[in-house]
């Protein structure tokens, strides 16, 4: 019975100790659901199958949920975006394993990305068995964000081409940039804690420095162009932007400051200049330096009361020179006459080469008008005389037009060069190989003249003139900017006239305002016609200088602006020719400043052709340059182009300034430029000017070339490959015209004393590491040299026929060339 009795004692026990093992169990559950629900971390905890038994309000807060929907579920109910492994995790835990978690990324119910870390733990019963898990998580996302943009900085920082430099607000360097280190010399352990007047050079004047601290603390920002010095003394020029960064009171924490080196710029600059003001073909003056020069003499003459002679000279029967022996022999020729016709001129005279075969002489401080008519005649009787030029004699005749200054009522330069020019047309009508001397009160002309403005004001009064549309487009993405608006006269007989024909005649008169209110007017309604039919277009419209400095045309753009209230801000832009002659900067400056505060953006015309490109990039606050279509038209084949082109490019994104390429004809002048890095363009091998109504369809439609699409843009490094391609083909084109009998001398002949053959031999190990495609190029290039020796053979031995026929073959190899150039860049 004592066993009996025992053993009761026992179940008793037992029971009694469940009793109280699940009593603790409750408790401790009890216990830890009252801490996880007030923790102020995000918790949860979990059964065996995960269903949730207790979550904190942060964790509610966490992942956008309310605690109605989330007791007694499963947890991948609640949380369908949660991974895989985070799901191992959890049977990890189950098993005991508490383990390091990395931070994860998890899509919640709403959608949002969300970056946690998190734990997972066992939790334990009162008998010391794992009930099931606790998870902890932690929303990172800020904090990912902040460190992705922190690399994203860092990179930019290391890798920008310009220099960077930080300073605290005191002005001492806290860090700089590796191109800082290219740029000046010093390495960033010379110059940290160190002022950037080490940089100093003495160019600057003290108030330099002042203004430019006086603008920055008072806008925070200083944009300019100064000179520094590196670290061996060498002078740089830099366009240098400091920023001010603020601080939480508004005070300054750091300075940040950006620059490139121009010194490069500036010697192509000083390149470009001298192209700016001489002809590249002769040498003499071209017409921004005689127009200068003419200025000149006229004030000499209106100071000292003497006489001015003004010579319009043009070569007779220079075309069919051109024509029957080439190009090459046309330039050639006028070299020769060029040369000749300087030497007759005494020292203060001036001859130049405004364009084609025309010349231009200036005769300053005449003692009478007699005076300039000796001179006239032996510069007459010089290009008389017969020229020897690459072994043909050719003989030349010229018509002259002369005009004196002063005359009896008041003239400025153009309206001279005007009347010489006229006189010029008279001497040719007259029967060529003479002189007239244009005579100002004979006012038959002015009439002639006057019956034609009628004509043209009649014409703006009946709406025969018209606008036509040429597109602008991003070559790369296709997108159509914008397109330009281009005048036309609609003529009842003798059709449709070009701007050519007709705007000379109003230039300079009130017409010509008239004209230029209504092409604005025309365009701004074109503008809000287009966006009627869901056409977004900006438009342009060219202005001539006249029209821009004529009083009160910031109102009555205003006014335009404000009748025209469909029209967005820069859907409308105003197109200045690089040539027009600027006479207040100032008052031009404050002008396209204030367009810009109307929305209106102003883009400088035929950049790279006119008076003086460079001061007017530098003066004015243009947005766009649009590069000139001759540059851009002759690029594929003359690497001379190709280089200012470059220039030119250099200059606008050294001046922060949006290029457009004009007269891109065909898709190998699209492919150069996007190369080159510019991506848009105009020209007829987009579309050519057409009617406004003929936009839209077009605009839906046009898609960009297929190559144009995959287009890369090539490191500055890689430019001399685009260079040697122009060469071989200048040079292809050279052997043609041997071969046609255009051209006296053949071009060298050795691959290795060709441009390209140069470029293969030095620049093959460094430029691509693509050797077989390098060997197969060489392999080509030599074939092509053979080929073209066999052609010269030929025709020197008089097979001309047999040489011609020959050429396409020429033609085919230099293309397949091209083509494998072409795939080891893209
Ligand atoms: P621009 O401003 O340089 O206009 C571009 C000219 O280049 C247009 O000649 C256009 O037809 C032509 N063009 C476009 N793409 C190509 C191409 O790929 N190859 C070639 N060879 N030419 C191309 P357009 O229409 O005869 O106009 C001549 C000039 O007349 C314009 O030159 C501009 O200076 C002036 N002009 C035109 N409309 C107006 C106007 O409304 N007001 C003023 N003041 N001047 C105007
Ligand atoms: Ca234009
Ligand atoms: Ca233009």
């Amino acid at each position: 019975s004592d066993g009996k009795v025992k053993r009761m004692r026992g179940t008793i026990q037992d029971v009694t100790e469940l009793k109280q093992a699940e009593a603790t169990l409750r408790e401790s559950r009890e216990l830890l659901r009252l801490f996880i629900e007030h923790a102020p971390v995000a918790l949860a905890m979990l059964d065996r199958e995960m269903l949730y038994l207790a979550v904190s309000q942060r964790w509610l807060q966490t992942f956008g949920l309310e605690a109605g929907e989330v007791m007694g579920r499963s947890h991948y109910e609640v949380l369908p975006g949660c991974p895989k492994e985070w799901r191992k995790d959890h049977q990890h835990a189950l098993k005991g394993k508490i383990m390091p978690l990395e931070a994860g990324c998890l899509v919640r119910p709403d959608g949002q990305m969300q970056w946690l870390r998190r734990e997972v733990h066992p939790w334990f019963t009162g008998g010391g068995e794992i009930g099931g898990v606790i998870l902890f998580a932690e929303d990172i996302s800020q904090e990912k964000l902040a460190e992705n943009r922190l690399h994203l900085a860092a990179s930019v920082f290391t890798h920008a081409a310009e220099g960077i430099l930080i300073t605290d607000a005191k002005g001492i360097i806290l860090d700089v940039n590796d191109a800082f280190t290219r740029i000046t010399g010093y390495t960033r352990d010379e110059v940290i804690g160190k002022n950037p007047r080490i940089l100093k050079s003495d160019r600057q004047e003290p108030t330099f420095y002042e203004e430019m601290w006086r603008q920055l603390l008072h806008d925070g920002k200083w944009t300019g162009e100064i000179w520094n010095k590196t670290k061996s003394g060498r002078l740089f020029a830099e366009m240098l932007t400091i920023s001010a960064v603020p601080d939480e009171a508004g005070g300054v924490r750091q300075y940040v400051a950006f620059f490139s080196d121009l010194t490069s710029m500036k010697e192509q600059e000083r390149k470009l200049e001298r192209i700016a003001q001489y002809d590249l073909l002769t040498g003499l003056p071209n017409r921004t330096l005689l127009a200068d020069r003419q200025r000149q003499a006229m004030v000499q003459a209106n100071s000292r009361s003497r006489v001015m002679a003004l010579i319009c000279l043009d070569l007779d029967g220079f075309k069919s020179v051109n024509d029957r022996h080439g190009h090459n022999v046309g330039d050639h020729l006028l070299i020769a006459v060029a040369h000749r016709l300087r030497d007759l001129l005494r020292a203060g005279d001036t001859i130049g080469r405004p364009g084609g075969d025309e010349f231009v002489v200036v005769l300053p401080d005449l003692a009478s008008e007699r005076e300039a008519l000796p001179v006239l005649a032996e510069l007459q009787a010089a290009a008389r005389a017969p020229f020897e030029v690459d072994g043909h004699v050719v003989r030349l005749s010229s018509s002259a037009g002369v005009v004196l200054y002063p005359q009896p009522v008041d003239v400025d330069a153009d309206q001279l060069l005007r009347q010489a020019s006229q006189a010029l047309y008279h001497a040719k009508l007259e029967g060529k190989d003479r002189y007239h001397i244009f005579d100002p009160r004979q006012d038959e002309n002015v009439r002639g003249h006057h019956e034609d403005l009628e004509r043209i004001r009649m014409a703006l009064a009946k709406g025969e003139l018209v606008l036509y549309y040429q597109p602008r487009v991003n070559m790369r993405t296709g997108k159509v900017i914008g397109a330009e608006a281009l005048i036309r006269w609609q003529h009842p007989e003798a059709g449709l006239l070009a701007p050519a024909q007709f705007l000379p005649v109003i230039e300079g008169t009130g017409l010509e305002l008239e004209v230029g209110e209504w092409v604005m007017v025309c365009a701004l309604k074109q503008v809000e016609e287009w966006n009627r039919r869901g056409l977004d277009l900006a438009v342009s419209v060219n202005v001539s200088a006249q029209q821009l400095q004529q009083p009160g045309f910031d109102a009555l753009l205003r006014r335009l602006l404000e009748a025209h209230p469909g029209v967005k801000p820069y859907r409308f832009e105003l197109e200045l020719l690089e040539n027009a002659a600027l006479t207040e900067m100032g008052e031009v400056v404050a002008l396209i400043e204030m367009c810009g505060k109307l929305g209106v953006a102003f883009s400088l015309d035929d950049f790279g052709t006119g008076y003086s490109s460079l001061s007017y990039l530098r003066k004015l606050p243009f947005d766009v340059l649009k590069i000139d279509r001759a540059f851009v038209h002759d690029m594929l084949d003359d690497p001379e182009d190709l280089t200012l082109l470059e220039g030119v490019l250099g200059l606008a994104t050294a001046f922060r300034r949006q290029a457009v390429a004009e007269g891109v004809e065909s898709v190998e002048h699209g492919m150069m430029l996007l190369r080159l890095g510019c991506e848009e363009g105009q020209g007829f091998g987009i579309a050519r000017p057409m009617p406004a109504s003929e936009m839209a369809a077009w605009a839906k439609a046009w898609q960009p070339y297929a190559e144009w699409r995959h287009a890369k843009t090539l490191p500055h490094a890689d430019w001399p490959m685009l260079h040697a391609s122009v060469e071989h083909r200048a040079w292809v084109l050279a052997i043609a015209e041997y071969v046609e009998g255009y051209r006296q001398m053949p071009p060298a002949l050795e691959p290795s004393e060709c441009q390209f053959g140069n470029w293969l031999q030095t620049e093959r190990p460094s430029a691509h590491s693509d050797r077989l495609a390098i060997t197969g190029v060489d392999a080509l290039h030599h074939r092509i040299h053979s080929v073209a020796s066999e052609l010269l053979e030929l025709t020197r031995n008089g097979n001309k026929a047999e040489a011609a026929a020959g050429l396409s073959n020429l033609y085919a190899l230099r293309d397949q060339l091209l083509e494998a150039l072409d795939r080891m860049w893209s």
